[in-house]
């Protein structure tokens, strides 16, 4: 029986050895921390946004659009959905087309697969962070305290975002030992600073917002939804998806009524200043400037920076997908296979993230 291993028991790792270990591999998941999946039960705000029913590759950052098309197409939301229902639960849209376990408990989709990869027998072996992976006709894999062979190996030990889940960034180097190389890597969905003094007294302060990222004058994106203050800068559904696209120095735009014209805010504010028209806090800030109503329609912050890798969802940038083939196998060295994050692919917000950690497991399980 050919023996596989999986480098990383995040969803990307799991996905690929419960896929492996139904066609009768022998499986092994190295995982350095204490536990499985620990971001995936993170996810979506603790309920586990999995996927999303509005699915293509323009939803996703990567060196080639293209393979990402084909992969999704290979895999699509359906496909997770039924993947996740192979093994429990049941698995629904909202409105916004984000699909979520039906309990909201992202805690409960990663039991699912520690459940399935215990009865599917797969070995998982914890505190192993991997340090080397060698080959000289099968793959030799090496950690503290211990080594193993395999004949095929994936590489599914994530990016560099929010390393309190165990991802630092280091294992790329296991992947440059092959001659793979690494494109510049950034933080993504992530909170933009600005200047702490144009937000003083907003902290807390959440609102559905018009959101438009202008640079040099001209407009890089625009999105809607939720809006966070906080000590810093800016957090939200629609600051993640921003900040996909943000540099240095780009002007955030917030219109917090998108949906009014800006003459009937500016009568209603004649009659009655901005009570009922933008959340209390808000508008007391706002009025204590000069044309408040103006900037209910349009309220300019200059971006300082992000909060980084540490505070990011997702890591922008990695092994670039030019260097693997359709299956996602290394075209340095046969039998070496990427999944999920690793790979220089990130998708926006709202369960695009951990499609591309299943469809990329599905594909991997599929080559080998
Ligand atoms: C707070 C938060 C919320 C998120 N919410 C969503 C969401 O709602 N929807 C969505 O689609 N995406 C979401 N994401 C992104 C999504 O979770 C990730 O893109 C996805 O988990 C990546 O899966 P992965 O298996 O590639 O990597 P990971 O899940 O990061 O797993 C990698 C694993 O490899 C292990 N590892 C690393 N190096 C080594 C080594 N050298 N040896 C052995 N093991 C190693 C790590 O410990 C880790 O367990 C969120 C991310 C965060 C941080």
């Amino acid at each position: 029986m050919k023996k596989i291993c999986v480098i990383g028991g995040g969803a990307a790792g799991m996905a690929c050895a419960v896929l492996l270990s139904r066609k009768g591999y022998s499986v092994t998941i190295l995982e350095r921390g204490d536990r499985l999946g620990r971001k995936l039960s993170a996810t979506g705000n603790g309920q586990g946004n999995v996927t999303n029913i509005h699915m293509g590759p323009e939803y996703y950052f990567s060196d080639d659009p293209e393979k990402v098309g084909r992969i999704l197409s290979r895999y699509p939301w359906e496909s997770t959905v039924g993947f996740l229902e192979s093994m429990g639960g049941i698995f629904l849209p909202d409105t916004r087309g984000r699909v979520y376990p039906a309990s909201r408990q992202a805690s409960a989709v990663t039991d699912l697969f520690r459940r399935e990869i215990g009865n599917a027998g797969v070995d998982v072996v914890f505190g192993a962070q991997v340090s080397s992976v060698a080959y000289d006709g099968v793959f030799r894999i090496s950690w503290g305290g211990g080594q193993m062979c395999a004949d095929a190996t994936v590489l599914a030990a994530g990016g560099k975002a929010a390393k309190h889940f165990g991802t630092d960034g280091s294992a790329y180097a296991l992947a440059e030992k092959f001659g793979h190389t690494v494109t510049p890597l950034s933080p993504a969905l992530v909170q933009l600073k600005c200047d702490p003094k144009e937000i003083r007294g907003l902290r807390g302060i959440r609102t559905e917002a018009g959101l438009t990222l202008v640079r040099g004058g001209k407009e890089v994106c625009r999105t809607r939804g939720d809006v966070l203050f906080t000590e810093s800068g800016l957090s939200g559904d629609a600051v993640f998806r921003a900040s996909s696209y943000v540099q240095r120095g780009d002007t955030v735009c917030l219109d917090f009524l998108p949906s009014v014209p800006a003459e009937r805010v500016r009568e209603a504010a004649e009659r009655g200043g901005l009570l009922c028209i933008v959340n209390n806090g808000l508008g007391r800030m706002l009025a204590a400037k000069r044309d408040a109503v103006g900037l209910v329609k349009g309220f300019p912050l200059t971006v300082t920076g992000t909060l980084g890798f540490d505070y990011a969802q997702v890591t922008r940038g990695g092994i670039p997908l030019g260097e693997t083939d359709d299956s996602l196998m290394s075209r340095k060295r046969g039998g070496l296979f990427f999944a999920g994050e690793i790979l220089n692919v990130d998708g926006v917000c709202g369960g695009y993230n951990l499609q591309w950690a299943f469809a990329s497991a599905h594909a991997v399980a599929e080559g080998i």
